[in-house]
């Protein structure tokens, strides 16, 4: 059984992950045109939540209060 890569057509053997001649990675199981939809979302880190953002600010700001509030305690 021999398959082809889509992009060049270059014969592969069963094997390889990748293309040694284009690069192109290659769906594992040969006979199946459908490429996996896990595989190919593949954009990057994911974004900073707003809400990961607004904790690390009230926490922040909760601190610095509680430092005040000591300072003013030891004055
Ligand atoms: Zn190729």
């Amino acid at each position: 059984m021999t398959a082809k890569c889509e992009r060049c057509g270059q014969t592969i053997l069963p094997d390889e992950t990748v293309c040694w001649q284009c690069g192109a990675r290659l769906i594992p199981t040969p006979g199946t045109t459908d490429t996996p939809a896990a595989d190919t979302d593949e954009s990057g880190p994911p974004p900073i939540s707003w809400a990961m953002l607004m904790y690390l600010g009230v926490s922040t700001a909760v601190t610095l209060l509680l430092l005040i509030w000591l300072m003013s305690l030891l004055a």
